[in-house]
């Protein structure tokens, strides 16, 4: 079972949730922290790091002795990341997805691969928990590599939670793509709804079940329930506006463990979402 954890805009408390979920199921699960430009789950889960791995991708290098300016490459690089105008192609590597198409299409195999860095995979145990977290390094664009790469070291004999980045665009598609189940965090104000609207487009076109969790209820109106109530989608969560969840979120601790009183709420959700698997959502 792989739950996408997502959420169309940030601060609605998607880390929150993903932590404490991961922290009340009591059996051994994979928590992936797919937010690679501000992974911070290892931040509520201390423990030992067992290891760092360097993420590259393959980026073309021009041998100039066998090119003969063709320009193949340029024409066939959606990304404009090779450019030739008669001449000898220019790379632009910070723009290279390392599809290795460019390569391909070489017809006098005058490109080589170069791995490139874009950052690291730190695996770390927190008690049942397996923690991948993926970090780009400071400067570098390219997320989704980083992301599919977090997701190939995922082990399909445990339930996993991925923590997806905020937004709609294409790091939060790789990150819900194969995932069994997708909970939209939201929160009920109108840049809430705005926000969940559009992330239900996107999660439709994937065609994934989903399911609503709505965080800081009393804090805003009720648009975000009627929405959901007018689209069919179920709301499987409300955590209320609480000052001491903020206050404990500051201080770096799980809701589940300085307000005891949330647990049994985030145990169902758990079971319900990791353990049965028969939820059925929007
Ligand atoms: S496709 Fe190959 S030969 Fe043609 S411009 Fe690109 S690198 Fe040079
Ligand atoms: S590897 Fe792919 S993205 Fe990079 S330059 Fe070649 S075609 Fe473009």
């Amino acid at each position: 079972m792989i739950l996408a954890i997502a959420s169309g805009k940030g601060g609605t408390g998607k880390t929150t949730v993903a932590v404490n979920l991961a922290r009340v199921l009591d059996r051994p699960l994979q928590l992936l922290d797919c937010d690679v430009e501000e992974p911070n789950d290892h931040l509520f889960l201390p423990g030992e790091t067992i290891s760092e791995e360097i993420v590259t991708i393959p980026v073309p290098e021009v041998d100039e002795s066998l090119c003969d300016g063709c320009g193949e490459c340029g024409r066939f690089c959606a990304y404009h990341a090779i450019v030739s105008c008669g001449a000898k192609p220019l790379v632009f590597a910070d723009m290279c997805h390392g599809c290795g198409g460019c390569m391909l299409v070489c017809p006098k195999q005058a490109l080589r691969e170069i791995p490139k860095r874009i950052g690291v995979i730190e695996k770390r145990k927190s008690g049942d928990i397996a923690l991948l977290t993926g970090r780009l390094d400071v400067g570098q664009a390219m997320a989704p590599p980083l992301i599919r790469a977090v997701k190939e070291r995922l082990a399909p004999s445990l339930p996993a939670i991925l923590d997806a980045p905020p937004g709609t665009s294409c790091p939060v598609i790789v990150t819900m793509r194969g995932a069994d189940f997708i909970l939209l965090v939201t929160e009920p104000t109108p840049f809430g709804l705005h926000d969940l609207s559009l992330t239900v487009d996107m999660v439709r076109e994937l065609h994934i079940p989903f399911g609503v969790l709505v965080n800081r209820v009393g804090s805003g109106d009720d648009r975000v329930h009627v929405f959901c109530r007018q689209k069919g989608i179920p709301i499987l969560l409300e955590i209320p506006d609480d000052r001491r969840i903020a206050e404990a979120y500051s201080r770096g601790k799980l809701i589940v463990e300085a307000l005891p009183e949330y647990r049994n709420l985030f145990i169902k959700l758990a079971e319900k979402l990791l353990a049965d698997q028969s939820c059925k959502g929007g």
